[in-house]
């Protein structure tokens, strides 16, 4: 069997296969798209499943529910929670997520309060290395509850300190460079336990970026339930590596393109199409799941 059949170009000819993309940000965060065109842009690649993904916020997620509904799509609601594991980054998506459970609203809010501040520090600094950036030029341009290093990046551009979002974080905002501040993240633990509180499903988000394998079958003994073996930056090989992975785990494979619009040049929505049936068993995880706790 061809493991890797979830990875098709986007112009891949017609198919009878029914193919999903659960792994997508709008302009609720770092995306540049609105939901509805997110969802319109979707429908051209005939996807029937779209997951929403935006980091630390599901704001986005009602319109783009009333979008794909709009187009026939089925919508799934998640977000991508920054956690931490033994000292990794590691990004948490949770999938089928109640969106209004009251401590899951409190999370993403202290998330969003601590993102804020840190789009000021940055500032700061930029602002000590002589590039007069004002915080408020970033949140008019991000004019989100979510805003981070690309809205940064973005304001450097547009107000000409940088020629490109590329550069602006070469110079400045990369882990490492003189304007990059450290993010807020909760334990992976801590992570995984919200998401089930909120009724949904934790799956480790593109394992093949992090370089620490390591932590994953950890991570599936403490309530993991899917790896995402599908992304757009994995190539063939890591997908059939986290495949196998994912068997030998009992975990849920999930798979999708992290579309962020045009925030990282092209549109990588359409490049990752998840065949419907990794879907259907996610769904049966989540049936098999303990009701979540108040
Ligand atoms: P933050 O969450 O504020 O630390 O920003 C992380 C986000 O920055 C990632 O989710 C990417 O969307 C984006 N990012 C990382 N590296 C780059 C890059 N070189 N150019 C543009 N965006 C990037
Ligand atoms: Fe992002
Ligand atoms: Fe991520
Ligand atoms: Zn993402």
């Amino acid at each position: 069997m061809n493991l890797s059949l979830a990875i098709t170009a986007p112009s891949a000819s017609v198919s009878s296969e029914a193919f999903a993309d659960l792994h997508l940000h709008t302009l609720f965060s770092d995306g540049t798209f609105s939901p509805e065109e997110l969802a319109r842009r979707g429908a051209q690649f005939g996807l029937v499943a779209m997951a929403l993904t935006d980091h630390d916020t599901v704001e986005g997620c009602a319109p783009m529910a009333a979008a794909c509904q709009a187009l026939g799509i089925e919508f799934i609601a998640g977000a991508e929670l920054t956690a931490e594991f033994d000292g990794h980054e590691a990004h948490l998506l949770g999938y089928f997520l109640d969106t209004r459970q009251p401590k899951l609203l409190e999370t993403m809010k202290k998330f969003q309060t601590v993102r804020q501040a840190r789009i000021r520090e940055m500032v700061s600094r930029l602002n000590r290395l002589g590039v007069a950036l004002r915080a408020e030029t970033v949140f008019a341009l991000a004019n989100c509850q979510s805003p981070g290093r690309p809205h940064v990046g973005r304001a450097l551009v547009q107000e000409g300190f940088c020629a490109s979002q590329d550069e602006a974080f070469e110079r400045f905002l990369k882990k490492g460079r003189p304007a990059w501040v450290p993010k807020f993240k909760i334990s992976a633990a801590d992570a995984m336990a919200l998401i089930h509180q909120a009724g949904g499903l934790a799956v480790l988000a593109h394992p093949g970026l992090n370089h620490c394998d390591h932590i994953i079958p950890q991570l599936a003994r403490q309530g993991l339930d899917g790896l995402e073996c599908f992304h757009s930056k994995h190539s063939a090989t890591q997908s059939d590596y986290y495949l196998a992975l994912a068997l030998r785990l009992n975990l849920a494979v999930t798979g999708g393109s992290d579309c962020h619009g045009f925030s990282k040049g092209k549109p990588l929505i359409g490049g990752v199409k998840l065949p419907a049936v990794y879907l259907d068993t996610l769904k049966a995880a989540r049936r098999a799941q303990p009701a979540p706790t108040p």
